[in-house]
């Protein structure tokens, strides 16, 4: 595939090409790997004129068996680190078989950035997510850890089973290196005797337990469309008011 030029499917400019739209970039895989038994990442090589903000998305371009494709995707990596990086639940579409087959070497195309979903840097952040919605708030957790930001950042994280959570280590690995960033891990489905965190979907009272102690915090959601509309409901009837609450809507999940 990495010799193949690549055709535009949306928007921009690629070469002297532009078609309106966001600017593209083509960009190299550098890994390949699957996160967990439902969900598989990929890193790329960061193209030099790439500057983005922590977490937006963009629209990634790959070449499928059915024809060049695009879908809409956050970087699930902070702009402080090295790579580009997204996360993808897979499914039988050519889409997602193409993104699961990608090898170092290979090129992909890079829309965007797009979106204001982006870490206020000067206030405490409660991020919540179902499953891969995480992608961006992993990006924002990152990227307070890199910059040592003085806020306090908790996760509340709800996944079906244990070897579904994706980046579990890499979570671990900030809470190691940022004191102020917290993970409270949520499992909706059978819990093994040794889980040691809440069981049951996010509700009141694992909200509160994120926000305790936070003054005047922005609450940050990701995740399919039904999982935002059920925590935009859950916060606006806790009190929280609409301007301190943050969406990243996975359209496409809308089966969810
Ligand atoms: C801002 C944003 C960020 C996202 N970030 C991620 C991410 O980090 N990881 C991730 O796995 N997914 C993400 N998504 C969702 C992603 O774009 C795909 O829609 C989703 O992964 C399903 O792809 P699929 O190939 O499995 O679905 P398919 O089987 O191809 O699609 C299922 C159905 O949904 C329709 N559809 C597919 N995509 C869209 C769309 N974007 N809008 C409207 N209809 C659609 C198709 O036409 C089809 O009818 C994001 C979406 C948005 C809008």
């Amino acid at each position: 595939m990495s010799s193949e030029p690549i055709r535009v499917g949306i928007g921009p400019r690629i070469g002297s090409r532009r078609m309106g739209g966001p600017t593209g970039v083509r960009a190299q895989v550098v890994s390949s790997r699957q996160l967990t038994p439902t969900t598989h990442a990929i890193e790329l090589e960061k193209p030099k004129s790439f500057m983005f903000r922590p977490t937006q998305f963009t629209f990634l371009q790959l070449l499928t068996a059915a024809g060049v494709d695009v879908r809409p995707m956050s970087l699930a990596t902070s702009p402080t680190r090295r790579h580009l990086e997204y996360a993808v639940r897979l499914s039988e579409s050519f889409y997602k078989r193409a993104f699961a087959a990608l090898r170092p070497g290979d090129e992909v195309a890079v829309f965007g950035p797009i979106g204001d979903f982006v870490l206020n840097e000067k206030r405490p952040a409660v991020l919540i997510a179902g499953g891969i919605g995480v992608t961006p708030l992993k990006g924002m957790a990152e990227y307070a850890a890199d910059r040592a930001l003085p806020i306090p950042i908790r996760l509340v994280y709800s996944n079906g089973s244990e070897d579904e959570i994706v980046y579990r280590d890499e979570l671990a690995a900030l809470e190691r290196q940022n004191t102020r960033f917290r993970v409270i891990h949520t499992l909706t489905g059978t819990a093994a005797p040794t889980w040691q965190a809440a069981t049951g979907r996010v509700d009141r009272t694992l909200l509160r337990q994120a926000a305790r102690n936070l003054a005047n915090p922005v609450y940050y959601v990701s995740g399919t469309p039904r999982m935002v509309v059920g925590m935009w409901r859950l916060l606006r009837e806790e009190g929280v008011p609409e301007d301190d609450i943050q969406v990243e809507v996975f359209r496409g999940y809308s089966q969810d």
